[in-house]
């Protein structure tokens, strides 16, 4: 912790990679830990991939609206106000995410890349109008006022990534010196090839994950067994 708390201080561009492991100690599941995670037992293309969208439609909108019943009854934890403040200090240039919670700008983040869309919003697939996706929990709350049906601004399996998310990720992989990945299992791709492209560009790797990952062997430095907001609050005590 130590070492990653001197690294942070001498680093001139420091990013943070964060995965669904940083918002679950605010409450929402991740996906694919061994215990909870949302796909344990069931396959992510039944439920919020293009095919669900269009053949499998009660299905897609149920698993969505539980998905923002999440986002209302959670809120930011302590990790992520950190990082906010890290960012205002001038410690953190940015954040790329793969989370669609919108967390980080909501406890004050502002340069985040977010690679995986945002659930904070849903979108007429016939016209283009956009909304909160509160909406999703009213009566209805699936359907436009055109009568088209409202899908949620994220990316579903079998999309691909948005292109000025890309872009930016991309810009602050490349100069990084030092990149933190939070809370990732390091299996979906293509988001899981940030980590090997910062290595590239000759960063320095921290990779901080309840369980191991497959990029392990490529990081500087490697925490596991240790929560998020720990691990941040050790670091803040340290600077
Ligand atoms: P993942 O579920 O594959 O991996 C999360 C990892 O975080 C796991 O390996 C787990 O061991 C670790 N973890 C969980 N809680 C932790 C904690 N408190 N401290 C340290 N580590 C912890 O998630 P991923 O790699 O982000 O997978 C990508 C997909 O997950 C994306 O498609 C993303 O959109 C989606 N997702 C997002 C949210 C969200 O927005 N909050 C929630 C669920 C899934």
């Amino acid at each position: 912790m130590n070492r990653l708390a001197a690294w942070l201080k001498q680093a001139s561009s420091a990013v943070v990679f964060t995965g669904a492991g940083m918002s679950t100690e605010s409450g929402l599941p991740d996906f694919r830990s061994s215990l909870q995670g949302i796909w344990k037992g069931k396959d992510p293309i039944q439920f919020a991939s293009t095919h669900a969208l269009y053949h499998n439609r009660d299905v897609f909108a149920d698993f969505y609206r539980m998905r923002v019943e999440g986002l209302i009854r959670c809120q930011p934890h302590q990790g992520h106000e950190i990082l906010a403040q890290w960012e205002q200090a001038g410690l953190l240039t940015g954040i790329i995410t793969q989370n669609v919670d919108g967390f980080h700008q909501q406890a004050g983040s502002r340069r985040v890349a977010e690679l995986h869309g945002s659930l904070r919003s849903i979108t007429c697939m016939v016209c283009g109008s956009t909304y909160p996706s509160e909406r999703y929990l009213q009566p209805n709350g699936t359907t436009c006022q055109c009568g088209g049906f409202l899908r949620p601004c994220v990316v579903l399996f079998g999309e691909s990534l948005p292109e000025a998310a890309l872009v930016e990720a991309e810009e602050l992989t490349q100069c990084a010196d030092l990149f933190i990945v939070l809370g990732s299992s390091l299996q979906v791709s293509p988001a899981n090839w940030f980590p090997q492209l910062a290595k590239e560009h000759g960063a320095k790797l921290v990779i901080v994950n309840m369980e191991p990952t497959e990029l392990d062997d490529l990081a500087d430095l490697v925490i596991n067994g240790e929560k998020i907001g720990s691990v941040l609050q050790q670091i803040q005590c340290d600077l």
